[in-house]
């Protein structure tokens, strides 16, 4: 497995509305996307700093796990997204066999319609963290 870069950095937010602002008018970057990810019971803001993203990530759920992990930890940095080469599926398959508790045992699709995967906090020392792949850069 090759990692190239952080992807992205997954943020928590209770609401896009008060975040996005932040974001813009303090930090100066640009929202270029909202998306909502049905299956995640999420939407999405997307912010790009370099080669890496900014994702805000707000409930549409109170059952989905961006409302659960608010309750519990608040706001902040939800998972770190790696971009992986020679796709997602072989690097669930070697990090499955060195022992790495999976929560995607095969890819799916994510936001920009990236392939990704997630692994389980329990195995990665406390970060939530996901590969993804975009398929059109293969
Ligand atoms: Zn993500």
């Amino acid at each position: 497995m090759e990692l190239s870069h952080i992807e992205h950095l997954g943020i928590a937010v209770k609401s896009l509305e008060t975040a996005i602002p932040y974001y813009e008018e303090i930090l100066g970057l640009k929202c270029y996307a909202i998306e909502e990810v049905k299956d995640q019971k999420v939407k999405t803001a997307f912010f790009k700093i370099g080669q890496t993203k900014i994702e805000l990530l707000e409930s549409t759920d109170p059952e989905g796990t961006i409302s659960k992990f608010i309750e519990k930890k608040g706001e902040g940095i939800h998972h770190i997204a790696f971009s992986v080469k020679d796709g997602v599926q072989n690097a669930l398959c070697e990090l499955e066999g060195k022992g790495i508790k999976l929560i995607d045992k095969a890819p799916r699709k994510g936001a920009e319609g990236l392939d990704i995967a997630f692994l389980h906090p329990k195995s990665t020392i406390g970060v939530l963290t996901e590969l993804c792949e975009n398929p059109n850069e293969k």
